[in-house]
């Protein structure tokens, strides 16, 4: 594979190719724009079927947290890596040390932090080879304190983004009576199902385990639904909070939601979905923009100055964010993620 002509290669600054033989670390390291700060990004362990689909994943992936970073108008570039392997098997303490080595070697252009395939507590371990790891210290929350995860500051911006998109598009302030699907009730989902419950809304979920799923049905009196049918429902806001590319043309047709606002990375399967949901009359929150409030803990995590309120208030900016968006869409006619990319283009291309 040709990297520099791939089409996910967007002039990144920096591709690492990592390797350690004893532990049989294969990783790459991907550091798209660090014009705003150093590139912090996550840490992506997989069973990749070769090196390309790795390659594209970690161009992919990393070029997206440049403009994540951007939009949340954090001092930071874009990156991520990749770990070719399955993170049940080959997850050892040697090759997560040869990991943290060949991040430390970067000097802190790349930062990392969990992802798919990595925890809190792999985090913990690298931080003893490297310091460019986040997510790793506890911190002060309502109720005493909570792991490095960031899963909750995403849930919140999440519901934070829910009500400016149910401002624009329904016109009101209230969740009150909303009917919500929730796809995945993983560490954001069933966190995000639980705010949307307390702030009145009527919840529908799906996911592919029962475990979560009965918790939901129990504590929250939601719907449960199967994977397939999560997308037909008669609701007003589909909250995708599992997997990437699940706005396709079958899906959408699918959709009767108004509103498509959730977590997922990568939401659209192409980028012509965000033309044919708008074509729909649906409104799409950019989901970078909208899960955005992970990133910004790790980011307060970073600086030092872990302030409850402080970070509160910057992912409450993603209402504003949001709304800025969707207004320029609204008069120039566009999709609301073309729009999101050229605010964050002209943010860390400046
Ligand atoms: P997770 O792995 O904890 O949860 C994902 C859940 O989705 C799991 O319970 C899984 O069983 C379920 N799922 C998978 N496929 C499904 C399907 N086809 N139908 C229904 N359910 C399905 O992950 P998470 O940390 O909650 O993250 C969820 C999404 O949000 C991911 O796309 C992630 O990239 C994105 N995201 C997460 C964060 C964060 O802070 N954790 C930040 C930004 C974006």
């Amino acid at each position: 594979m040709s990297v520099f002509s791939t089409p996910d290669f967007a002039d990144h600054e920096q591709v690492v190719f990592c390797s350690d033989d004893k532990s049989g670390l294969k990783a790459i390291i991907a550091i798209h724009n660090s014009n705003l700060g150093p590139a912090l990004g996550g840490c992506r362990m997989w069973p990749y079927a070769n090196e390309d689909e790795a390659t594209r994943d970690v161009l992919r992936l990393s070029r997206g947290m440049t403009y994540k970073s951007a939009m949340a108008n954090l001092a930071l570039g874009g990156g991520k890596s990749v770990v070719i392997g399955n993170p049940r098997t080959d997850k050892t303490p040697a090759l997560l040390e040869a990991l943290a080595r060949a991040i430390d070697r970067l000097g802190g252009r790349y930062i990392a932090a969990e992802d798919s395939g990595t925890s809190v507590a792999d985090m913990k371990l690298m931080s003893q080879f490297t310091q460019h790891v986040c997510g790793v210290r506890d911190k002060p929350a309502e109720h005493g304190t909570r792991s490095g995860d960031p899963s909750p500051s995403t849930a919140y911006g999440t519901l934070v983004g829910i009500r400016a998109a149910v401002k624009e598009r329904l016109g009101r302030d209230s969740l009150d009576g909303l009917r919500v699907a929730v796809q995945g009730l993983g560490h954001v989902g069933l966190d995000l199902a639980r705010r949307l419950k307390a702030a009145g809304a009527e919840l529908w979920v799906t996911d592919l385990y029962r475990e979560p799923l009965l918790a939901a049905g129990r504590e929250l009196g939601a719907t449960v639904v199967a994977p397939e049918e999560i997308f037909g429902l008669d609701v007003d806001v589909f909250a995708p909070c599992a997997l990437g590319a699940v706005l396709n043309d079958r899906t959408i047709a699918e959709l009767k939601a108004k509103i498509v606002a959730g977590a997922a990375n990568n939401q659209l399967a192409e980028p012509r979905h965000g033309t044919a949901l708008m074509n729909r009359g649906i409104l799409y929150a950019p989901d970078y923009v909208i899960n955005a409030g992970g990133i910004i803990d790790v980011y307060y995590e970073r600086t030092g100055n872990f302030d409850p309120a402080a970070l509160r208030q910057h992912i409450e900016g993603i209402h504003d964010s949001l709304l800025e968006i969707f207004t320029r869409a609204r008069a120039e006619e566009r999709p609301t993620g073309e729009v999101a990319d050229a605010i964050a283009e002209e943010r860390f291309r400046r």
